[in-house]
């Protein structure tokens, strides 16, 4: 790389905010390039054009009239629209009506081949723009097919041969497991299965994830605390072995927040607007939140919110094991927005049920909603089981809304216990994965919101700190300057030996 070009960044997501979400992801990759753009980074992000985005809300202008892509021992054609983030950083998104011109984003049986064709696109697509990239930054499995093709069959490319790769977990509980098969689609069926000693697993399926982690030059997840925690059997879903391997290049660096279109002076879907000089129109919120969902208009009682992906990962178990109890033994109001497995969903109306007056349960994805729990609840509740990073405690501390966590992953990283007698600590947090500790932690924030100067030096605190992108977007930038330094052109067959078809 020449000293005096920008460096070339490929930003590549299978969600991207405002065009599609379903969790953090989508914030991560709305946000951090154009962090990277203020940088002097030239970052472009691609993803694929699925059906429910819409070309004239978003302006989005062609790109790259049908081109062919290849795809198993055939091609298939793309083309690229052209949208923006903000005011500065282009978004190319691939378009192929027969895979992406769907209802949703995930869960059809031919995803392996919608990623692998969306991947393939974005090289052949930036290829055909001349557009060189040095770094192809990939998130999650979907993405992970990048790494490992750039060590086989793109390696002697002309276009990529200096073309280094990261490749970010944001959540290692989604791997992304295929059968043999998607290797022909995928063009590197001739490499076969990836052999280690330490996982007899993996030798006949392929796990996306972990060919991300195998043949990335540099792997970095999303909190200090998770790039640890997933070198053991506890959170390396079985994938510690080769984590373990890599580990001299895992880190961990914590997502920030997009704090223009996050904050409470200017949120256009909240009833008004506060700063930390000014809580005024928090209460204003609150009231608002609560005659929406239907709950007492009263200010001095405790509203608890929780926003969040209904899965295991988040710990609402906990919440079933004691929601009688404490419904019992305290005063506050609940408000849930959530969306995910049945048996959630099923497990909140009950307790709805028996609870009409005192929570509202919100089963659905509402983004405008969302925010306005942000403004509106005293206190907000993730008890996760694990929590690689965690995007709705720094949302809820940016709009004055305390959090309540579990010690784990980025939730350790980012909340602290607070102790009334020293001041220390922004929220409140409890450590074994269990009912009572749960119960334990939510009973001590409830007992100090009734010291309301205390209360609301809280408030003040946690509305003060630095969520943006500022510091993490630099600690990215020294990744992929890391990334280019420590580029390994072939496959780590020292380690490895890639097996044949089985
Ligand atoms: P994860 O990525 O594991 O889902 P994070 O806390 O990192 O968890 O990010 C979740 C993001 O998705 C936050 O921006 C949160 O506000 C948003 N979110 C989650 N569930 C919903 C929902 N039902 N409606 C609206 N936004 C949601």
């Amino acid at each position: 790389m020449e000293p005096t070009e920008p460096l070339r960044v490929l930003f590549l997501s299978a969600e991207v905010v405002p065009f599609a979400k379903t969790g953090g992801l989508a914030d991560v990759a709305g946000s951090l390039p154009k962090a990277l753009h203020k940088l002097g980074v030239d970052v472009r992000v691609g993803m694929p054009r699925y059906g429910r985005i819409d070309r004239d809300k978003f302006g989005l202008v062609t790109a790259l009239e049908p081109f062919p892509v290849p795809m198993d021992d055939q091609t298939m054609e793309a083309s690229l629209l052209q949208g923006v983030i903000g005011d500065s950083v282009p978004v190319y998104f691939v378009e192929n009506p027969k895979l992406y011109d769907r209802d949703g984003i995930y869960m059809y049986p031919d995803d392996a081949e919608r990623f692998i064709f969306f991947c393939r696109a974005m090289l052949e697509g930036v290829r055909r723009l001349h557009w060189q990239p040095h770094v192809i930054h990939c998130h999650d499995w979907h993405t992970a097919i990048v790494p490992n093709w750039l060590k086989t069959i793109y390696r002697d490319d002309p276009f990529f041969k200096d073309t280094a790769t990261v490749y970010t977990i944001h959540n290692l509980a989604y791997q992304g497991i295929f059968g043999y098969r998607v290797l022909e689609v995928a063009g590197i069926d001739e490499y076969g299965f990836i052999v280690h000693p330490d996982l007899p697993d993996l030798d006949n399926v392929v796990d996306m994830m972990g060919r991300g982690i195998y043949f990335a030059d540099i792997i970095n997840t999303v909190s200090e605390t998770y790039a640890q925690e997933i070198l053991t059997p506890e959170y390396g879903e079985r994938l510690d072995p080769l984590l373990r391997d890599r580990r001299d290049r895992i880190f961990g660096i914590l997502n920030g927040i997009d704090t223009e279109v996050n904050n409470p002076a200017t949120d256009p879907y909240i009833a008004a607007h506060y700063d930390l000089h000014n809580l005024a129109g928090k209460a204003e919120c609150k009231r608002a939140l609560q005659h929406e969902a239907g709950l007492a208009e009263d200010p001095h009682i405790p509203l608890i919110g929780a926003i969040s992906r209904l899965t295991d990962q988040k710990g609402f178990d906990l919440i079933a094991q004691i929601i009688d109890p404490l419904m019992q033994n305290a005063q506050f109001q609940f408000v849930l927005l959530g969306t995910g497995d049945q048996r959630y969903h099923d497990l909140f109306s009950r307790i709805h049920e028996r609870y009409p007056d005192r929570m509202a349960v919100y089963l659905t994805f509402n983004a405008p909603l969302a925010q306005k729990i942000y403004a509106g609840t005293d206190m907000f509740l993730m008890p996760s089981r694990f929590e690689p990073c965690g995007l709705g405690q720094l949302l809820a501390m940016r709009y004055g809304s305390i959090p309540i966590v579990r010690a784990t992953g980025g939730l350790a990283d980012t909340v602290q216990d607070f102790d009334p007698r020293t001041g220390q600590g922004n929220g409140f947090s409890f450590r074994p994965y269990d009912g009572m500790a749960l119960y334990g932690a939510i009973l001590r924030a409830l007992e100090n919101y009734k010291y309301q100067d205390t209360w609301h030096r809280l408030m003040v605190k946690v509305m003060s700190a630095d969520y943006s992108w500022d510091a993490s977007a630099r600690k990215y930038v020294d990744l992929y300057q890391r990334a280019l330094a420590s580029r390994i052109p072939r496959p780590p067959r020292e380690v490895y030996q890639i097996g044949a078809e089985k």
